[in-house]
């Protein structure tokens, strides 16, 4: 065997071992690379399971947020219902009418305007019951609560109109010292 075999079967069996190396070495760094790529996907599943979650959890808080402040409305609409639905110690029922002009007349001509104590539905006029109304907002025969007083309306008149409500009085004197604005209530 002469010296330049020799040196072309060494070199034969380096580039047989480099080779080798090359090929384990690409080999594990695939397997390396594959474990990497497995593991960021498995990092990537996990956060999107936590994001799902979370918005779950946000969603269901918010649902029963909005749940409890349906509940709290709805307990405040029943309250001031019941606030508004007041009672008569005889079990009659309040329905506030709004604030009222509340002025005085009495069977005078110049109150009158020559109808004297008759009212519009044809009754005697009565101090202590009757009031003229506008039978447009307010009904006749309707029932009512002025300034703690029970007063039906049976009688409207000229100026008599919409907010405005006269109550008849025997005597000019009493009748021409009345304004005053309050809450009306119709008593049912
Ligand atoms: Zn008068």
């Amino acid at each position: 065997m002469g010296r330049r075999e020799h040196s072309f079967l060494y070199i034969r069996e380096l580039l047989l071992v480099i080779a080798l190396m090359l090929f384990l070495g690409g080999c594990m760094s695939f397997t390396a690379s594959a474990g990497t790529i497995k593991g960021t996907k498995a990092l990537f599943i996990t956060a999107g399971a936590d994001a799902e979650a979370e918005a779950k959890e946000a969603e269901e808080k918010a649902k029963a947020e909005a749940l409890a402040k349906a509940e709290a409305d709805k307990k405040a609409q029943e309250e001031a219902a019941a606030a508004a639905r007041l009672t008569l110690p005889d079990g009659r029922t309040l329905t506030p009418l709004g604030s009222f002009r509340i002025t005085g007349y009495c069977p005078c001509y110049q109150c009158s305007e020559g109808h004297g104590s008759v009212t519009a539905i044809g009754t005697r006029a009565r101090s202590g019951r009757t009031v003229a109304v506008d039978p447009r907002v307010i009904p006749y025969g309707t029932h009512l609560l002025i300034n703690g007083h029970e007063y039906v309306a049976e009688d409207c008149g000229g100026a008599v109109k919409r907010n405005h409500i006269d109550v008849y009085f025997d005597s000019h004197r009493e009748a021409a010292n009345i304004l005053y604005y309050t809450e009306v209530y119709i008593i049912r």
